[in-house]
């Protein structure tokens, strides 16, 4: 459906956990989250009667994402449900790719086509610290992973952070030459519990400045302005939401882990959807997307996020 302002919402990104198996610096503090009690959360039936309900209105995409999705016990079977909603034609998923080891062939099998796995360098000691406790090691066999298990496209997600990866655009592209994946380079967004101070901020300008081989391909529909490096296997692409927000192109809701609809990432603004029925959530869901904002606003150094919570808890 539309909104007021004419965009087509059709695209329900969901965090269906809060929690995580690694501490990236700039997303979640290191104790993790206040664990909230099992009945705050939806439940497997609610997300799925909230797929129910968005279809109806129109949504036809769905991301799953968290936390990190894959430690959620009935992960498998929530994406084979939601794959099955007359309505949705795509479900995809955003995990650090850790348990894709275990997980990668059953989701295939259960209806995911697409995979984002994260990934902010290439160094084993850099991994490690800013992830807080990951092994890249772990990661390069949740890729292996999901290249075997045939998904229609993987996409790795890369943080730009100035002063710590700023140094590895390079091989990171590169990977678009080495594997058949396409690597996106994503704004540091300014979250209440980050980390990183507005000094490691890094325009997406500064990947096309080490990059100059890189020529712009068409858009693919998505948020991204995309390259490609001559004889690569994937695209480039730059999400800037920071210096270049693409609000009025905004085609997403996102729905939290504990039933929050959030017509926006960075507004403070959440509609709870817990406890209804489809029929209710239908028409909760019909108001927020009306209402959804033009623009997120101000996000710069003086300006942090108004979201009031972490990116764990919305799902980025
Ligand atoms: N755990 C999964 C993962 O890491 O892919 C899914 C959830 S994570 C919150 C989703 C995405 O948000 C990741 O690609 C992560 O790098 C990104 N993210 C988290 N905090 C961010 C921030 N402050 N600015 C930009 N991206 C962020
Ligand atoms: Fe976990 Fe993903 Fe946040 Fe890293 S970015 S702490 S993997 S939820």
């Amino acid at each position: 459906m539309t909104d007021q302002y004419g965009r087509n919402i059709h695209y329900l990104r969901i965090s269906v956990t809060e929690l995580c198996n690694l501490r990236c610096r700039y997303c979640m503090p290191v104790d993790g989250v206040c664990k909230k009690s099992h009945d705050e959360m939806l439940t497997e039936d609610e997300i799925i009667d909230a797929v129910h309900a968005a279809a109806v209105l129109g949504v036809d995409k769905v991301r799953i994402t968290g936390g990190e999705p894959l430690v959620k016990r009935n992960i498998v079977s929530i994406c084979r449900r939601t794959a099955q909603v007359p309505g949705i034609r795509e479900v995809c998923l955003t995990t650090n790719g850790i348990r894709l080891p275990q997980l990668a062939a059953p989701l295939r099998e259960a209806g995911v086509r697409r995979v984002n796995l994260s990934l902010d360098t290439l160094n084993e000691e850099k991994y490690r610290y800013i992830t807080r406790w990951g092994e890249l090691s772990d990661f390069q066999a949740g890729l292996d992973a999901a290249l075997a298990a045939g998904f229609e496209k993987i996409k790795i997600n890369t943080v730009l952070i100035g002063g710590f990866n700023d140094d590895e655009i390079v091989p990171l592209a590169e990977l678009t030459r080495q594997y058949p994946v396409d690597v996106r380079f994503i704004e540091l967004m300014p979250m209440v519990g980050g980390e990183f101070s507005e000094q490691a901020y890094l325009s997406g300008e500064a990947v096309l400045k080490a990059l100059p081989e890189a020529q712009p391909v068409a858009p693919d529909g998505g948020v991204a302005r995309l390259y490609r490096l001559p004889g690569a296997l994937g695209s480039i692409g730059l999400i800037s939401p920071i210096s270049a927000h693409f609000c009025a192109g905004c085609n997403r809701l996102r729905l939290t882990a504990d039933g929050r609809l959030k017509p926006c990432l960075h507004g403070a603004a959440e509609y709870p959807i817990k406890g209804l029925t489809r029929a209710e959530m239908e028409r909760v869901m019909a108001d927020v997307i009306w209402n959804k904002p033009s623009w997120h606003g101000d996000l710069d150094a003086l300006h942090r996020s108004q979201a009031g919570r972490n990116m764990n808890q919305i799902g980025g």
